[in-house]
């Protein structure tokens, strides 16, 4: 470690602090991370399995980050996104090539990605402390002391700035006192890895269930990564049956539009609810990534709308670096909070609505959804509108390189 000051300390190494880092890795600013992780739980955490869809515009942000074309062969591109309702006569579709671009965006599991962060950081100028907790926090009036935890023993840092990018549970959160609204959805994600009897030709289905949705993602040739969202109830159930009975279920559920479904992976699951912080800013503190907003994943948004904080919060440190001006007083980061607000309140809104207006089978709302199905499949204005939006090319990329 190269000293106990710095500028700025990122607490939580995961997909979206490590892409801060990243993003500073060409500035003057002297950056730690701190995770709460050692290297081998982060390898072997089967959280590392599930499939992220990327919006064109994350792997544009990846790019900026250096590690998009390390990426980039493992990921599989998205040509078409099929959605559909079951038992119902809704559907539409939205193809790449319609809207003119290569891919609509792309699948690739936490751990591919994570794997190029953790790459890259290694070749930084970033101290990565770990595994350690931080356990306490104290702002002054031009450094913020941080409490970190190694083990049995403590150890303080200040830095002018902290970044809470510690997720949905964040520590940074609950030790500044910052107010969370909690919406339990009741459900829970089964994701497991299936193969194919025939090629997905790249389209990734969202498939609406009564139960729930259910996505069938491509994640390679003949392979797809499924995410299957179940109230808590019935989630127990079907962990609980064995492999053939569960793959029967889904099959069912699923239909037949890529063939017979084999199962290549174990079930993992992941509780679902939507967790907002009551501000994104404290005394000398930031949340960005889930420790500000975690979403249901049924949108795939998570992870898309962390990289747009990076690129934003990046973009406006690098700047006020550059005019040598504190980068953790209060109008600096009520500006920060300000850029990022539109975004973030419309993503909430939008994948929230969409849990809701999925999960319900109330005959008018079913209806309802259907004839919006129709309507966006009929109305080209309006798909390309959602296009760009799953895109995440609706709005301007920062530049932080
Ligand atoms: C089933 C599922 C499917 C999803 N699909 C998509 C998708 O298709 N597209 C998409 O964009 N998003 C998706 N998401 C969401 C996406 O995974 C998250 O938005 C993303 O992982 C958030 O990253 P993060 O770095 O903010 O938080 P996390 O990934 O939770 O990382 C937080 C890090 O902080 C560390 N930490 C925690 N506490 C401390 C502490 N006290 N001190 C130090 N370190 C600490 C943790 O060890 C961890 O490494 C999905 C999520 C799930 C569950």
């Amino acid at each position: 470690m190269s000293g106990f000051d710095y500028d700025l300390i990122i607490v939580g190494g995961g997909l979206v602090g490590g892409s801060l880092a990243l993003a500073l890795r060409n500035s003057p600013l002297r950056v730690a991370v701190v995770e709460a992780l050692s290297e081998d739980e982060r390898r072997s955490s089967p959280a590392g399995r599930r499939a992220l869809a990327l919006a064109q515009g994350s792997a544009q942000i990846l790019n900026q980050l250096g590690i998009w074309a390390a990426i980039e062969p493992a990921a599989t591109p998205i040509a078409h996104i099929h959605v559909s309702d079951r038992g119902h006569f809704g559907k539409t579709h939205i193809g790449a090539e319609r809207e003119g671009v290569s891919a609509l965006g792309y699948i690739a599991t936490a751990r591919d990605i994570e794997d190029r962060i953790v790459a890259a950081l290694g070749q930084g100028s970033a101290d990565l402390l770990h595994p350690a907790r931080v356990i306490g926090l104290r702002a002054g009036d031009d450094r913020i002391c941080v409490t970190l935890k190694h083990g049995e023993s403590h150890q303080n840092l200040t830095a002018r700035l902290i970044v809470g990018a510690d997720g949905g549970n964040s520590s940074v959160r609950k030790l500044l006192d910052i107010g969370q609204s909690m919406r339990e959805y009741g459900q829970t994600a089964i994701v497991v890895e299936v193969s194919t009897e025939r090629d997905h030709r790249c389209t990734a289905y969202e498939r609406f269930t009564p139960s729930g949705p259910l996505a069938l993602l491509p994640l390679g040739k003949k392979r797809c990564s499924v995410v299957w969202t179940l109230s808590n109830a019935d989630a127990e159930e079907l962990m609980g049956l064995p492999e053939s009975m569960f793959l029967d279920t889904l099959q069912e559920t699923f239909g037949y539009w890529v063939g017979r479904l084999a199962l290549v992976s174990s079930r993992e699951r992941f509780p679902l609810r939507l967790i907002q912080a009551a501000r994104m800013t404290d005394r000398r503190v930031v949340l960005i990534g889930n420790a500000v907003h975690q979403l249901h994943p049924v949108a795939g948004q998570g992870f898309n709308l962390g990289l747009r904080d990076v690129a934003q919060l990046a973009e406006m440190l690098v700047r006020r670096t550059e005019f040598g001006e504190d980068i953790g007083d209060e109008a600096f980061l009520k500006s920060y909070a300000t850029a990022r607000k539109k975004d973030l309140d419309s993503v909430v809104f939008f994948t929230d609505g969409l849990v809701r207006l999925f999960s319900n089978s109330f005959p008018p709302l079913a209806l309802a959804r259907n004839l919006g199905l129709l309507a966006l499949d009929c109305w080209p204005g309006a798909k390309q509108l959602l296009a760009r939006h799953a895109m995440g090319l609706a709005r301007r990329i920062p530049r932080f390189g």
